[in-house]
């Protein structure tokens, strides 16, 4: 801040640099119960650019959350790096602190986040007060609480989390975060708990914040459904690594990875008039990594090879390569077989409806 020319560039890099990233993450836990250290993300590049919001998807256990935690500083990496804006996130309680107050994290279950104690004003208040943001509090609360949705505010500041439905609770949690003016929101399932009629409302209200206030977002979920309805780009991780990436039409309507067409065809109103591809094998366990493609025991394409083709097949030798999280580079794929297993249009009738995609301009 010494000379006039400093926050001028400063203020140019943060408005191109991505809003938050992560670099050859890695989060391993240590060992407990027996078992070995859990590699729970084991290499992941991935970016949310300004005004973005990035679904990553999964099965239970794939690390998702734990890639959530690292990119709000609740989960410290063991390698790799976490940038917002385009500057690392330190390890100081001080550059901790700071860093929540920009991007904030919103949990699945708001009945469990909620103090069954507090009114909603004490709950949406909590923040500011933590960060010393006391200055005019109450049109902070008003307004967070406004923004979620919660209109007029005074109906709801006085009401105690059992006097709401799912769908409102979850959008108290909602306004606690927006109540710090962050730039990103990192949503872990935050619809798996709500009955199905209120999901939409809230996948709504998140693309709503982004087109109002440009706020970026990381939606994490086991649903690759979800994606269609709010994603501007999808991840899809396996065991602690991405696997494919691209924009939602692109990992969609034209899918490469194995894993990713397997999580399509269970999706219930897939269109497929194929059968679901069911995985078989172990379900994925981050303390025995397989060696090779980290897919490949449960891999359909890699079982319907030939004793030859599978002999000289990549797939048990060389581990995945990390994927990069510079969108301008396309989509993405870490399959040692997808190049061979071109499945044009292979969910093309998922969802399409929904948000009137033309299949023909993806690719
Ligand atoms: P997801 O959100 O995709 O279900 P998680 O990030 O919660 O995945 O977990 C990834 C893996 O890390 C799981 O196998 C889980 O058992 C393991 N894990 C999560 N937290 C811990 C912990 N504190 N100690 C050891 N292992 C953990
Ligand atoms: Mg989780």
């Amino acid at each position: 801040m010494s000379t006039t020319a400093e926050p001028a560039a400063d203020a140019r890099r943060d408005a191109e640099a991505p809003a938050l990233e992560v670099r050859d993450l890695e989060v391993t836990y240590p060992p407990r119960g027996g078992r070995g250290p859990a590699h729970a993300v084991d290499g992941a590049d991935l970016r949310i650019g300004q005004g973005e919001i990035v679904a990553l998807i999964g099965e239970s256990g794939c690390g998702k959350s734990t890639l959530a935690r690292a990119l709000v500083g609740l989960v410290k990496p063991t390698g790799g790096e976490v940038r917002y804006r385009g500057d690392v996130l330190g390890h100081s309680n001080a550059a901790l602190k700071e860093h929540r107050r920009h991007v904030q994290l919103v949990l699945q279950d708001p009945g469990g986040a909620l103090n069954p104690r507090q009114t909603v004003y004490d709950a949406v208040a909590e923040g500011p007060r933590l960060h010393g943001m006391t200055g005019d509090l109450n049109a902070r609360v008003h307004n967070a609480l406004s923004q979620a949705g919660l209109r007029p505010p005074e109906d709801f500041i006085g009401r105690y989390p059992h006097e709401m439905s799912g769908g409102q609770q979850q959008r108290v949690v909602i306004a606690g975060a927006l109540a710090l003016g962050p730039s990103v929101v990192v949503a872990d399932e935050p619809v798996a708990s709500l009955d199905a009629s209120v999901r939409g409302e809230i996948l709504k209200l998140l693309l709503d914040l982004r087109d109002e206030l440009g706020l970026s977002a990381l939606v994490v979920s086991h649903d690759l459904g979800l994606a269609w309805n709010i994603a501007d780009r999808v991840a899809v991780m396996y065991l602690g690594r991405i696997v494919e990436v691209g924009t939602v039409e692109e990992v969609l309507l034209h899918p490469q990875h194995p894993y990713t067409k397997a999580l399509l065809s269970v999706l219930p109103d897939s269109g497929h008039d194929r059968s679901p591809t069911l995985l078989t094998g172990e379900p994925p366990d981050p303390t025995a990594i397989p060696d090779g493609c980290r897919f490949h025991p449960r891999c359909p394409l890699f079982a319907g090879l030939d004793e030859d083709a599978r002999r000289t097949a990549r797939c048990t030798t060389d581990d995945l390569p990390v994927l990069s999280a510079d969108p301008s580079l396309g989509a993405q794929v870490a399959c040692h077989l997808a190049g061979e297993s071109r499945d044009e249009g292979a969910g093309a009738t998922k969802a399409g409806d929904d948000r009137d995609k033309d299949s023909g301009a993806a690719r």
